[in-house]
């Protein structure tokens, strides 16, 4: 994985918990960024450009359309394959890994290569897992793996497309952390849990792990239009998450807000504060949108990651399970609306969501890796040796 914004960790995270629970003792797994821990720039450095070129949507337009084409990412992938061969075969001699699973687009290439040149490519499985919902990038196709888990049709119609076989992909769903599948509480013990307000009905805020996109703007304009000035009296309450943006978290806490809020930071318990709540506000990012659906949450989607997450809106809009608006003010209207005359409205998209929601995806996943991996004979450690050699085939 690679904390290139927050999903792909979550996706991994929910992999080993699934295993966890599933199979017990039987696998160990181990959560690693193999780039950033052995290979050097520009993949070390990955998260802190990804951040930047986000920031600046048209320069992260460019680079996810300019290497679209597989000649293009090839030879830059093979490029830093072979500079840093020696980093990351040591890396993947460290663990020793059975089975190999990337939930990342650039983790295919590098290390399939490196196993390749090992001659362990035909003795270690080794899986995919897509994370994006609809337009994601061609570098997550890789004829070489094993199996490439499709999180929707859609997805597994480009993978197809793009020369995968119909043995490699599966359409199970996006995994999601099991503890959002199985939370027992319910909202009014989670809003004990979580100091809210018991009755107001509850927005939820935020832009994924950064905490990207119009969160400030739209927090200001939800604490007036959640406040009836004529009854002196909020409407509803409203819950921001952060993320990692410290600088937003901060400036949120110095206004002065007439309706009851909650500013947070990085949260490790999403579950919870989205079964506290009534309705999101996100981007288009599919680890929360999947979440959302989990906790039968209506989302209003406001920014969106060019490439990878155009196709989430439709994906969402066209299913029932919610409306995109980039406008703060017509994001506020329609919560204010929801909470009030419309919301009938909400309890129907919030039908919808939990229609669309694939809860049991990550235990289909885990259960299908145990079950190739059985059909291959019990696992024996894979000796990883020492290439001597300086020159590296592709
Ligand atoms: N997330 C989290 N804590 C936070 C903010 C976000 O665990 O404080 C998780 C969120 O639940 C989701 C992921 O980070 O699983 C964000 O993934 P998404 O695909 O929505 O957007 P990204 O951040 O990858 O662009």
């Amino acid at each position: 994985m690679s904390d290139t914004g927050g999903g792909h960790r979550a996706s991994a995270e929910a992999i080993r918990d699934a295993f966890r629970l599933e199979f017990g003792g039987e696998y160990r797994v181990f959560v690693k960024d193999l780039c950033k821990e052995h290979a050097g720039w520009p993949m070390n450095n990955m998260e802190k450009s990804y951040k930047f070129m986000v920031k600046h949507a048209s320069l992260w337009k460019v680079a996810f359309h300019g290497t679209s084409p597989r000649w293009v990412h090839c030879l830059y992938l093979a490029a830093i394959a072979a500079f840093y061969a020696k980093q990351v075969e040591e890396g993947l001699k460290k663990y020793k890994p059975d089975i190999i699973i990337s939930v990342h687009p650039l983790m295919q290439h590098i290390p399939l290569w490196v196993l390749k040149w090992q001659g362990l490519h035909k003795r270690v499985v080794f899986m995919t897992v897509i994370t994006d919902l609809n337009t994601c990038h061609p570098t997550w196709f890789h004829d070489g793996v094993t199996r490439c888990y499709c999180p929707s049709d859609e997805v597994a119609k480009r993978a197809s497309l793009d020369g995968l076989d119909p043995s490699q992909i599966c359409v199970f769903g996006l995994p999601i952390r099991p503890s959002f599948c199985r939370a027992i509480l319910s909202k009014n013990d989670l809003r004990e849990e979580l100091e809210m307000h018991h009755e107001l009905p509850a927005v939820l805020l935020m832009g994924g792990g950064e905490g990207m996109g119009p969160v400030k703007e739209t927090a200001k304009v939800l604490g007036e239009s959640l406040y009836n000035e004529e009854l002196h009296r909020p409407i509803g309450q409203l819950v921001v998450i952060c993320g990692r943006n410290q600088a937003l978290r901060t400036s949120l806490q110095e206004i002065q807000w007439k309706i009851p809020i909650k500013i947070r930071g990085f949260e490790t318990q999403m579950e919870k504060w989205m079964g506290a709540c009534d309705c999101i506000i996100t981007k288009a990012g599919p680890g929360t949108i999947a979440e959302a659906l989990i906790k039968g949450l209506p989302i209003i989607l406001n920014d969106f990651i060019p490439g990878q997450e155009v196709g989430n809106i439709p994906y969402v809009v066209k299913n029932g399970a919610g409306v995109f608006s980039k406008s703060p003010k017509e994001t506020a209207r329609l919560v204010a609306q929801w909470f009030g005359p419309d919301y009938e409205k909400l309890k129907k998209m919030s039908e919808n969501a939990l229609n669309l929601a694939q809860p049991n995806a990550v235990f289909d996943i885990v259960k299908d890796i145990n079950e190739v991996v059985q059909q291959r004979g019990p696992l024996t450690r894979i000796s990883y040796s020492l290439t001597s050699s300086f020159m590296y085939p592709i």
